[in-house]
């Protein structure tokens, strides 16, 4: 066994800078409380991103125009 994993060391997830993963690292596996929060509000943001998108799917899908065009006929 080497000692040199006797510490755990991890890259941050948000930025790569290397951090400890022990429980001196309150934010871990982020380097910094930073780091931690700012991943929250890019997944929340992505989160929130999703229902414009797949809502102009189904206005450009096949099917939707089908049904106006047999409302039409
Ligand atoms: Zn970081």
């Amino acid at each position: 066994m080497s000692k040199v994993f006797s510490r755990l060391t991890i890259k941050c997830p948000k930025c790569g800078s290397l951090t400890n993963y022990d429980t001196s690292n309150k934010s871990r596996p982020f380097c910094s409380e930073r780091c931690k929060n700012n991943d929250i509000v890019a997944w929340a943001e992505e989160s929130y991103g999703i229902p414009g998108p797949s809502v102009e799917d189904n206005l450009n899908s096949p099917r939707w125009a089908e049904d106006l065009l047999d409302d039409e006929i």
